[in-house]
């Protein structure tokens, strides 16, 4: 039987289906969208992929992502630097500063410690919140990972590295639902669990 399928159409749905939450038929649908787009809106948009591939990386100072050498909020003298709540990721900073409640820095760990899923303390930027520990200049790191088995494991993990190093470990209360995602957890939710935090 011959094959009909246009190869460079199949490629494209297949790019498409590679994204988080896109099955097959919405990849489909994305990509006859694109094929109806003008020369120069596909230029726009493929030129963005690539832009923001190219000038974002990570923070040297709290592995946040920025397209500078410091991320906004540690190049702010007015930013709390004494005190760093640990993410697990970029939208988590996000989250955390909707609450409009915290004014220290953050350090983003890019993950949680899943043996499961083959992620160990390796992976994550772990070395880089030792180091900003070990100088001295920081009182207390928050441990807001996820409330989920992951996100325990490594809050309790970090919490023993941290703890010989002379550092307050706190935890953020719960209020958040186990299980559940910080970036999910509304502003209110999000303020009680900072401020009930407990000392790990
Ligand atoms: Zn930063």
């Amino acid at each position: 039987m011959a094959d009909y399928r246009i190869a460079p159409l199949s490629r494209l749905i297949e790019q498409f289906e590679r994204l988080p939450g896109i099955g097959y038929k919405s990849a489909e649908r994305l990509a006859y969208h694109v094929l109806g787009l003008s020369d120069e809106e596909v230029r726009k948009f493929s030129d963005a992929i690539l832009e923001a591939h190219e000038k974002i990386h990570t923070c040297k100072v709290c592995c946040n992502l920025t397209d500078r050498e410091l991320c906004p909020i540690c190049a702010n003298p007015a930013r709390n630097h004494a005190v760093i709540c640990a993410v697990e990721n970029p939208r988590d900073v996000i989250a955390m500063e909707r609450t409009r409640e915290y004014d220290g820095t953050y350090h983003v760990l890019h993950g949680a410690i899943s043996p499961l899923n083959g992620v160990g303390p390796d992976q994550l930027r772990i070395k880089e919140l030792l180091a900003r520990v070990k100088d001295g200049s920081v009182h207390e790191v928050i441990m807001a990972t996820n409330p989920t088995v992951e996100g325990e494991a490594t809050a309790m993990y970090l919490s023993r590295l941290l703890k010989p190093l002379g550092v307050k470990v706190t935890r953020l209360a719960y209020g958040i639902p186990v299980g559940g995602d910080l970036e999910y957890a509304d502003e209110v939710t999000l303020s009680r669990a900072l401020e009930g935090r407990n000392e790990l």
